[in-house]
């Protein structure tokens, strides 16, 4: 059963890692993917071509999802060459790491402004349509560290426990339209973001979680299949732990 079959679906960073893994599943699901990335033109193009061969709509726009006025403009080019959008994941995300002694101001700023006002961007970008067809699904992108914190992290983690809350408060204020608003906020997932880390750290982590292994992309987009389903109609305003166990 494709539990996805011809819902239009955005997901923003979708050139590596968590995206491309939600792009991917989604599509093999049935749904129509328009995405986005920053500057990665040769990916995106591989991974629409890759999308489009599971029988699907599928493009990639290069769209700063940090730029309120580019994601306005993203999303009205969506709504015209997709018709309507069923679907938001807000995956865009990066990390700047450092302690908060040596952690600067451009860092916390783009930090918050690529993580959580993208989210801010999108989400407006596509409550109105989604409130005229009386149905929608927003999936948002957090992290165990936005649960719990993490040294290292503040700017990260403050974007990401920020999310949470906006989360809640677009459920909670747009319930009545039947748009539901969920987040997920995955443990180590393998990706080019966590490569940078080294090797030693890693296999620490790995041997603290429950599951005794870092997830895979697909783990997540397997989440977010669910969320973005009709499977899910009940449920908003929640944040799925996808971590192996590790907050437990
Ligand atoms: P990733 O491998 O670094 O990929 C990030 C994606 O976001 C890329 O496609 C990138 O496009 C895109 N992107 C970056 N800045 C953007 C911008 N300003 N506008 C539009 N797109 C932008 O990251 P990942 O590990 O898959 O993480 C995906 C999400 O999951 C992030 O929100 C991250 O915080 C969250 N997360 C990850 C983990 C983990 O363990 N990996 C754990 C918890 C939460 P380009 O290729 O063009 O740069």
């Amino acid at each position: 059963m494709n539990l996805l079959q011809d819902k239009n679906v955005i997901i923003t960073g979708a050139t590596r890692g968590i995206g491309k893994g939600i792009a991917q599943v989604f599509a093999k699901n049935g749904a129509n993917v328009a995405f986005t990335y920053n500057s990665s033109v040769e990916a995106a193009n591989e991974l629409e071509k890759e999308l489009q061969s599971y029988g699907v709509k599928a493009k990639g726009y290069q769209s700063n999802a940090a730029d309120f006025n580019a994601a306005q403009d993203f999303v009205a080019n969506v709504l015209k060459e997709f018709g309507s959008v069923d679907v938001l994941i807000n995956n865009a995300g990066i990390t700047k790491d450092n302690l908060l002694m040596r952690m600067s101001e451009a860092d916390f700023d783009k930090v918050i402004e690529i993580n959580l006002k993208s989210v801010f961007n999108l989400t407006k970008a596509v409550i109105r349509p989604m409130m005229k067809q009386r149905k929608g699904s927003i999936i948002n992108m957090s992290s165990v560290v936005g649960v719990k914190g993490n040294a290292g992290q503040a700017n990260y983690a403050a974007s990401k426990a920020g999310i949470l809350g906006f989360t809640k408060s677009v459920a909670l204020e747009l319930g009545s339209r039947n748009i539901r608003c969920n987040a997920i906020a995955p443990g180590f997932i393998e990706t080019e973001m966590t490569a940078k880390l080294d090797e030693n750290t890693v296999n620490e982590w790995r041997k603290a979680i429950p599951l005794k292994r870092g997830g895979k992309p697909e783990d997540i987009a397997n989440a977010c299949v669910f969320l973005a389903s009709d499977m899910s109609d009940y449920i908003t305003g929640q944040t799925l732990n996808v971590d192996g166990g590790m907050l437990t």
